[in-house]
C-alpha cells in the first residue's frame, strides 16, 4: 500500500530563525572549544597592533578566559557593535576579501563567543579620558557604562557553553584543553616574534612567558635549544613565491609531528598540499616513523591563495596547489640533500648524535671535476650501472686515482679498518669515522634513484588486466589525468562509471603493491594534482637493492678500496645520512681531540 502524503497542515513551512539562535549554529563553526575562543581573542590582539598580551584561564577554560591587550583599543561607542555579528573595522568591501592584512575580517568572533558564554568587553583608546566596558550575557547586554582600564582591550569570557549544556559536553578534560591552548599561543607567538604573551593558569604563572624576543631566544623557547643549532635556515624566492624559516636536520627528529608550523602570509594554516611536500623532501633522510621539526612561512601574492574558505581560517585555497607543492618541496629537498655531518661544537659525552651544518669548511664537497682530475659519476660516460656488488668497489677504485690529488679532500685519506665495521681516515682537520656499510648503501642508493629518474620507466603490461572498483571521482580522475598516469608508468583505463583497469604499471614493481598504489595515487592526484606515490614504491625497492648489495659488516676492505669509498661519498647527495636516516660518518677535529686528552692545559 502506498504510503500517504502529509496532511496540508502538516507541511513544514520556512521561517526565519531567531537571530541568538542563529548566533549559536554560527558559534558552533568558529567556536568549538576553549582554545578556538583563546586563538580568536589574541588574533584580535595582534591585529590591534598589541605589543604584549596576556591569557588568564580558569578551570580549562570553561569557567573563564580573559585576554588582556595593550593594542589600539575599540572606540566606546563600537563596544555594541564590536560584539554584533557580521560587524567588522577591517574589511568593507568584497573585494577586501582578497589580500586581507589582518587576521580577522569576517566579523563574527566575538559575536559567536558571546551567543555561548558571559563575555566582559573592555577597552580604551588612546584618546579616551576613561574606559568603557559592556557585559553580553548569551547575547543580550545586562551591564554597561565607563570604568578604569589602561589603554587596549580586555575580553573576559566565562561559563562557555552555560546555555548550550550539550555542546559542553563535548569537551575533553581540562588537561587537554589546556595542552590546546598552549599550542595556540606558541603558533600564534612564532608569526609574531616581537609581541610578548604570558599564559596563567588558574592564577599560576605557568607554560607560556615570553618576552618579546630574538628569533633564536623565541625559537628556543617554543621548540627546544637544540632546534637552533640543529636546523638549516631556508629563504628561497621565485616570481610569485617566498619560503622562509627553519627546518630540522634529518636528525632532529621527533616521536609526534607537534613541532611542524607553517603560515601562509603570516597565518597559520594545516594544509594537506603541504603536508605532503615536506614529506616527500624527508622522505630518505627520516629515520623511519619519526617526525621532521619545521617553521616555515610561505608568503605569495593574495590573489593566488583563498584564505576565507573557514570560519576558523585554519584552512586556505591556493590556486596553483601542484606549483606551491613543486616549491615547497623543491625548495626543502635543496637545503636537506646539502647537509654534512661535522663535529658540531665539541665532544660532550651528552650528545651522542653528530650534528649537520652546510657551512663547515672542512666538509665541503670535493672540488669541482677539472681541478680534481676525477671522474665524476656526473660525467655522460661513467653514466653505467651503478655497482650492486662489493665487487663494484674495483670500478670505484678505478675511477679514482687517489695519487692525482694534490690536496686532502674532506673526508681524508684511510688508515684503517676497524672492527670490520668502521673506516677510519685522517682528513687536515683531524678524524673521520664512516660506517662502511651505511655508506655503501647511500651510494648505492642514490645513483640507483638517479639512473631511475634519468630514463623512462619501463613498463610491464599485465597479462590479465587488473580490475578494479572505485568512486565515481576517482574513474573521471583517472580520465583526466592520463598523462600524468602515464609518466608514472602506468597505464590505467576507466572501464565502467565505478570501475577502472590497470593495464601496464612499472617493471621495477611486485603486482602484490599495484592496488594499494593505485589508491594512493588517486589520492593524491585528486587532492594535489600530482603524486609520487609510485616513484616512492620504486625508491622503497632500490632502498632495499641498495641495502642487500651493498659491502657489509666484517667484509675486509683494503685501503684503495676504502679510499674510493670516501671519494665516492664526497660526491654522493645525502651522503651524511644512510637511507634510514642514521649517519653514515662522524668527525673529530685534532681540536676536539686534544681537548678530551687535555693537551695544551
Ligand atoms: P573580526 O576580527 O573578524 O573583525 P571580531 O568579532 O573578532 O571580528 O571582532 C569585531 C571587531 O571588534 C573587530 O573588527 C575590531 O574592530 C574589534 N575588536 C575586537 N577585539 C579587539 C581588540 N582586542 N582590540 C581592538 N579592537 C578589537
Ligand atoms: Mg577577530
Amino acid at each position: 500500500m502506498a504510503e500517504s502524503t502529509p496532511a496540508a497542515s502538516a507541511l513544514p513551512r520556512v521561517r526565519a530563525l531567531a537571530s541568538q539562535v542563529a548566533d549559536q549554529i554560527a558559534a558552533g563553526e568558529v567556536v568549538e572549544r576553549p582554545a578556538s575562543i583563546v586563538k580568536e581573542l589574541v588574533e584580535n590582539s595582534l591585529d590591534a597592533g598589541a605589543k604584549h598580551v596576556r591569557v588568564t584561564v580558569a578551570g580549562g577554560g570553561i569557567d573563564e578566559i580573559t585576554v588582556t591587550d595593550d593594542g589600539h583599543g575599540i572606540h566606546a561607542d563600537d563596544l555594541p557593535l564590536a560584539l554584533t555579528r557580521h560587524a567588522t573595522s577591517k574589511i568593507s568591501e568584497a573585494r577586501d576579501l582578497f589580500g586581507v592584512p589582518s587576521l580577522g575580517f569576517r566579523g563574527e568572533a566575538l559575536a559567536s563567543v558571546a551567543s555561548v558564554a558571559r563575555v566582559k568587553l573592555t577597552s580604551r583608546t588612546a584618546d579616551d579620558s576613561a574606559a568603557h566596558f559592556l557585559e553580553v550575557h548569551g547575547g543580550a547586554t545586562v551591564d554597561q557604562g565607563p570604568c578604569a582600564h589602561p589603554q587596549g582591550t580586555q575580553v573576559q569570557v566565562k561559563d562557555l557553553f552555560y546555555n548550550t549544556p550539550a555542546r559542553r559536553k563535548f569537551l575533553k578534560t581540562e588537561r587537554t584543553e589546556l595542552a590546546r591552548i598552549e599550542q595556540v599561543l606558541r603558533r600564534l607567538s612564532l608569526a609574531h616574534m616581537d609581541v610578548g604573551f604570558n599564559l596563567e593558569f588558574d592564577g599560576k604563572k605557568r607554560g607560556i612567558n615570553l618576552t618579546p624576543a630574538k628569533i633564536n631566544q623565541r625559537l628556543k623557547e617554543i621548540l627546544s635549544p637544540s632546534f637552533v643549532a640543529e636546523s638549516v635556515l631556508i629563504d628561497e624566492q621565485n616570481e610569485d613565491y617566498r619560503l622562509h624559516g627553519w627546518v630540522g636536520e634529518p636528525s632532529h627528529h621527533r616521536r609526534q609531528a607537534d613541532q611542524q608550523f607553517f603560515y601562509v602570509n603570516g597565518r597559520a594554516i594545516n594544509d594537506k598540499v603541504v603536508g605532503h611536500a615536506v614529506r616527500q623532501a624527508y622522505r630518505d633522510v627520516m629515520f623511519h616513523g619519526r617526525h621532521p621539526v619545521f617553521i616555515l612561512f610561505l608568503e605569495l601574492p593574495p590573489e593566488m591563495v583563498d584564505v576565507n574558505v573557514h570560519p576558523t581560517k585554519h584552512e586556505v585555497r591556493f590556486r596553483d596547489t601542484r606549483r606551491v607543492h613543486d616549491f615547497i618541496f623543491a625548495s626543502l629537498h635543496r637545503a636537506l640533500r646539502d647537509l654534512r655531518p661535522s663535529s658540531g661544537d665539541s665532544y660532550t659525552g651528552d650528545n651522542a648524535q653528530p650534528s649537520f651544518t652546510t657551512t663547515q669548511p672542512a666538509l665541503q664537497m670535493a672540488p669541482a671535476p677539472q681541478q680534481s682530475g676525477f671522474k665524476l659519476t656526473t660525467d655522460p660516460e661513467a653514466d653505467s650501472p651503478a655497482p650492486l656488488t662489493p665487487a663494484g668497489l674495483a670500478q670505484m677504485i678505478a675511477e679514482h686515482d687517489p695519487s692525482a690529488q694534490d690536496e686532502t679532500p674532506p673526508l681524508g685519506y684511510a688508515i684503517a679498518q676497524l672492527h670490520g665495521v668502521y673506516v677510519l681516515a685522517q682528513n687536515a682537520q683531524g678524524l673521520v669515522i664512516v660506517d662502511m656499510h651505511a655508506a655503501h648503501e647511500r651510494i648505492t642508493y642514490e645513483k640507483l634513484k638517479t639512473q631511475a629518474q634519468s630514463t623512462e620507466i619501463p613498463r610491464q603490461p599485465l597479462l590479465v588486466p587488473l580490475a578494479l572498483d572505485v568512486s565515481v571521482a576517482e574513474a573521471q580522475l583517472v580520465e583526466d589525468m592520463q598523462a600524468e598516469l602515464q609518466t608514472s608508468g602506468l597505464v590505467i583505463q576507466r572501464a565502467g562509471p565505478q570501475a577502472i583497469t590497470v593495464q601496464e604499471v612499472p617493471a621495477l614493481l611486485s603486482l602484490k603493491v599495484v592496488p594499494q598504489l593505485v589508491e594512493a595515487l588517486l589520492a593524491d592526484l585528486s587532492e594535489i594534482g600530482t603524486s609520487s606515490e609510485v616513484e616512492r614504491a620504486q625508491f622503497d625497492l632500490l632502498a632495499s637493492v641498495a641495502c642487500h648489495g651493498s659491502v657489509r659488516a666484517n667484509r675486509h676492505l683494503s685501503l684503495l678500496e676504502m679510499n674510493a669509498l670516501l671519494r665516492e661519498m664526497e660526491q654522493t647527495e645525502n651522503a651524511g645520512l644512510c637511507n634510514h636516516g642514521r649517519p653514515t660518518y662522524f668527525f673529530q677535529s685534532m681540536d676536539q681531540l686534544d681537548k678530551l686528552f687535555y693537551r695544551g692545559q
